[in-house]
């Protein structure tokens, strides 16, 4: 492996999270395959903190930057494949091309996945979902890799699963690095439609040309966060460069590309804070946020 093309310092997270924001990480090494990936893991010191990015999608690296390593999966260049009746995809695909792939193979059952911009592997740490369907309803089995490099395949019982939320049982420090999807054979047009009608949806619900991260709190038990954002008159509200979305309130968008981590913070600090004095409902961030102040 030439370390030297794979292994960058000081490499700025703005450009791998679609807020385009942020500050940047010590060590950035983009992992072109698995094995490759077990092999840098092996050399890593035990104290070096880790984090996996994949498509940056629902992540937030403050503007002080990250002291550790992050571990790039994505790859544009990557895709699904069969496998055994079922679809594989290593952590890097990206998640929509992976409902395209079904569908275009007369399955069904994944073309929520179209709509959600990041990866497997993003998918599979959050739980991602919408429109009724969650990652892990779909998911037969993932191989996974721990600190030492070692490669492990692991079953759905194995973790613990709930609403964007995925834990080990064993709460052992592991990765994903590859899933196998479970989906029923049916009708890959209807399937295609679908997706057509989902993507539709979105556009017109979501403030899509903007940077943003998505859906920036989890919504509570019955209730949409959105609605009680929009509830109490906060749509519009700015930070810095940072801004509640006009077309739905639990975005944050970076208009101008302007926004420093710490503007967009501040505003979900703000949001969340205004949110509670008028609503008495403690909004919980779906996103997530690593690194330093500055
Ligand atoms: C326009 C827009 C719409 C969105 N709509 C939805 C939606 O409908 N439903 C939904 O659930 N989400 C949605 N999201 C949020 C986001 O796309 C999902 O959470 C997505 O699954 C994140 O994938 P990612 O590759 O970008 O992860 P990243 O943002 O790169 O990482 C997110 C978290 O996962 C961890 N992670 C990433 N890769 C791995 C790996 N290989 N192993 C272990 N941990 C890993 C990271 O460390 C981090 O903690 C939306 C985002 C945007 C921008």
């Amino acid at each position: 492996m030439n370390m030297a093309e794979t292994l960058h310092f000081k490499e700025p997270m703005a450009r791998h999270v679609s807020w385009r924001a942020g500050g940047p990480a010590d060590r950035f090494f983009v992992a072109k395959s698995v094995e490759e990936l077990s092999r840098f893991l092996a050399s890593v010191p035990r104290e070096e903190a880790l984090l996996f990015v994949g498509l940056g999608s629902n992540l937030l690296v403050r503007d002080g930057g990250f002291r550790g390593t992050v571990i790039l999966t994505h790859s544009a260049k990557k895709s699904a494949r069969m496998d055994g009746g079922l679809v594989y995809a290593e952590a890097g695909v990206a998640s929509p091309k992976v409902a395209r792939f079904a569908a275009t193979h007369h399955f069904v059952g994944a073309e929520f996945l179209a709509g959600i911009p990041g990866t497997v592997g993003g998918a599979l740490a959050m739980n991602a979902g919408c429109y009724g369907g969650e990652t892990w309803d779909i998911i037969r089995k993932v191989l996974t890799v721990d600190r030492s490099g070692a490669i492990h395949e692991r079953a759905k019982p194995d973790y613990e699963i709930a609403y964007r939320h995925c834990r080990l049982h064993s709460a052992q420090e592991e990765w994903f690095v590859a899933a196998w999807f479970e989906l029923a054979n049916g009708d890959g047009e209807a399937s295609r439609l679908r997706i057509k009608e989902l993507l539709a949806r979105r556009i017109a619900t979501q403030p899509l040309t903007l940077p943003n991260a998505g859906s920036v709190f989890r919504n509570p038990p019955g209730d949409h966060a959105a609605r009680l954002i929009e509830g109490c008159g906060l749509k519009g509200l700015a930070r810095g460069g940072a801004r509640v979305s006009e077309k739905h309130a639990n975005f944050i968008v970076n208009p101008d590309g302007a926004a420093s981590a710490a503007d967009i913070e501040q505003l979900i600090l703000q949001v969340k804070k205004t949110v509670l004095e008028k609503t008495g409902v403690d909004l919980v961030p779906e996103v997530r946020i690593v690194g330093e102040p500055a």
